[in-house]
């Protein structure tokens, strides 16, 4: 790997899970190496400690069955084949003179194997000790023991022996640790780059989203679940953004369409004015009819704004008291005219009483979009029910009618700006009506509903909650 490479790997996740699980594996085989070493060097000192005492129990024996001359006899037998650097054995007077003694000149000092104070006292019987000898790894052990009255037997031997095994051990366990680390180091950039390899595809379609390819999406693979999850929400998330450009197109193309047929209307009637000489009279009409398309314009462009204010949350909120029922019989008085010129007939199904906490104006204004269209669009001898009433929680307002239907196809997409169901075009509704309704009623933190079936009528419910919290400002 070029030193460009290591370089940019410095602060990246890969190298930090790698370093993170090489570091541990090696740390926690150090910890679990350095017990089994401490252990084996405890058990190796046992076993000198089990031998050196062994030894003395035997010299004991010797001196009760046959005295000094038999434990003498035994001691000059073992020298012969001890090695006196690696072993000793002294026998002593309690006043410390010397009765026999193997070679002593590689142990040290006389002063460090001198016999113990306790063992002189008669409080001790058997003395162990640890003795540092020069030029010796690991030290040696020794023991001072009372054998028969007043004869002190020492015996002595290093850990050389043992020793050896025991670096040995080390340097095995080295090696293995050198091997471990090598091994984690490998192990973990691996895990972590098959891991980090999917995130890695999240962000390479991120970027090539950002260059324009809005169809893209990343490959769920089903290796980590945490993953799975980041790649499945960001295809969610992409999803929802084309869902959104694509509707914002469409109201593009729809504003666009409908903007161009007032604005050619004008125009048409500011060629005509120009065409021959006309009446004073039939400039007005000209006028007239060109401030009518104005005021068209100005509303659709209004209801626009509004419908974006709502959403955005600018809009102010003043929730009261309101009761339900005069305010649909207010709204049915207003429409009456309408229906009887459209020879529709409407009934009520009203409470005595509905009291909900909201906003009276946008509730009147969703009312009022859902009854005229339903007005509208149902034919002459066909009937419209408003209905309301309340389960204790929310509010249910119903506008039924038994008109033109709308097709399954339209209905998911009714609620959208501008969008018109093809049949009902000629009724001439600028496609903003169920917008304003819709974010009027999100707004009183409420829903609506729309059910239909082409050729039988529609049913819209909107939805509120009888009392509304308010967020303060
Ligand atoms: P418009 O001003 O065109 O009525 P709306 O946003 O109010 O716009 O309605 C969108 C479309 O939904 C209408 O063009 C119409 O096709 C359809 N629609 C709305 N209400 C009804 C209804 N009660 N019956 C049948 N179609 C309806």
């Amino acid at each position: 790997m070029s030193l460009k490479r290591i370089l940019r790997l410095k602060g990246t996740l890969l190298l930090r899970l790698t370093l993170w699980y090489a570091g541990i594996f090696t740390l926690s085989s150090l910890l679990i190496f350095s017990i089994l070493y401490y252990k084996i060097q405890a058990v190796a000192v046992e076993e000198i400690r089990a031998d050196i005492l062994d030894d003395v129990s035997m010299y004991s024996g010797l001196m009760a069955r046959g005295g000094l001359k038999e434990v003498l006899t035994e001691l000059v037998d073992e020298a012969v084949n001890e090695d006196p650097e690696e072993e000793f054995s002294r026998l002593l007077d309690l006043d410390g003179r010397v009765i026999f003694s193997t070679e002593m000149s590689a142990w040290g000092e006389p002063d460090s194997y001198a016999i113990p104070e306790s063992l002189r006292q008669g409080s001790e019987k058997r003395v162990m000790q640890v003795l540092s000898v020069p030029g010796r790894e690991g030290g040696a052990h020794m023991v001072s023991a009372l054998i028969g009255s007043g004869a002190v037997l020492q015996l002595g031997e290093t850990m050389e022996d043992s020793g050896e095994y025991l670096l040995l051990i080390r340097d095995w366990f080295l090696a293995a640790l050198g091997v471990i680390m090598l091994l984690s180091g490998v192990i973990g950039w691996v895990l972590a780059k098959r891991a980090l390899g999917d995130m890695e595809e999240v962000t390479r379609t991120a970027s090539e989203i950002s260059q324009g390819t809005y169809d893209k999406r990343v490959r769920v693979r089903r290796r980590f679940k945490e993953i799975e999850r980041l790649g499945g929400t960001f295809n969610r998330m992409l999803d929802r953004i084309d869902d959104l450009m694509r509707s914002l197109r469409e109201v593009n193309d729809n504003i666009a369409h409908d903007l161009r047929s007032p604005l050619a209307r004008i125009r048409g009637i500011a060629e005509m004015s120009l065409l021959n000489d006309k009446t004073a009279e039939e400039y007005r009409n000209f006028a007239v009819s060109t401030i009518e398309e104005c005021d068209n314009l100005i509303n659709m462009i209004n209801t626009m704004l509004e419908i974006n204010e709502i959403d955005s949350g600018v809009n102010d909120s003043h929730p009261e008291t309101v009761d339900l029922t005069p305010l649909i019989r207010d709204a049915y008085e207003l429409f009456l005219p309408l229906a009887e010129q459209k020879k529709v007939g409407i009934t009520l199904d009203l409470p005595e009483k509905l009291p909900v906490t909201t906003e009276r104006r946008k509730l009147q204004r969703v009312v009022s979009n859902l009854l005229d269209n339903a007005i509208k669009y149902t034919d002459e001898g066909g009937s419209v029910r408003i209905a309301a009433a309340s389960d204790g929680k929310d509010v249910r307002i119903i506008l039924e009618d038994t008109g033109i239907g709308i097709s399954e196809a339209d209905l998911p997409h009714i609620f959208e700006r501008f969008y018109r169901c093809d049949r009902s075009r000629s009724q001439g509704g600028g496609g903003l009506g169920l917008s304003l309704a819709r974010a009027l009623t999100r707004s009183m933190q409420g829903s609506i509903e729309a059910e239909s079936t082409p050729g039988r009528g529609s049913r819209f419910t909107v939805i509120l909650p009888q009392t509304i919290s308010v967020i303060p400002e």
